[in-house]
């Protein structure tokens, strides 16, 4: 997994950490990276993020298909694993044959998104709403 460096890099809300890199922190020499680092990088370097109006959503999906970065995602669950879930996690019921058991929910991973509002503005039923980041992060990332 990371060590203190890579974490440092990959976090604009690091701070003053970015000056405070070590050579000494590096697991290994001859200036050796582990590949597919970017599998875990996770940056939150969006301005703005989507978040999911429930009430508008028609669960068309196109919001998922448009993004670049596979960062918002269509969820299905059924009920019973949604128990003791984090609060606000609202669904709806699922639409489609076969999915009568399932709950649905379009969910964004505030870390992965850019922030570029094409899901927004793709949305065909104004069910995403471009939101301050610093006011979703948390959250988000929580139901992510
Ligand atoms: S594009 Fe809009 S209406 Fe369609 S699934 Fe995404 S949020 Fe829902
Ligand atoms: S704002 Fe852009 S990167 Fe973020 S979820 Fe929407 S399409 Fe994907």
């Amino acid at each position: 997994m990371l060590g203190p460096n890579l974490r440092s890099i990959r976090s604009r809300h690091s701070g003053t950490a970015i000056f405070k890199w070590r050579c000494s922190l590096f697991p290994t020499s001859g200036g050796f990276v582990p590949p597919g680092t970017t599998a875990v990088e996770k940056r939150a370097i969006a301005a703005t993020v989507p978040v999911w109006k429930s009430e508008n959503c028609t669960q068309c999906n196109i919001c998922s298909f448009v993004c670049p970065h596979a960062a918002i995602r269509p969820f299905l669950a059924e009920a019973s694993e949604l128990q003791g879930g984090p609060g606000g996690y609202t669904t709806l019921q699922a639409k489609g044959a076969g999915l009568e058991g399932f709950k649905y929910r379009m969910q964004v991973s505030p870390y992965d998104c850019t922030g570029c509002q094409l899901c927004v503005v793709a949305c065909p039923d104004d069910a995403l709403q471009a939101k301050p980041i610093e006011q979703v992060l948390t959250i988000e990332d929580t139901h992510w």
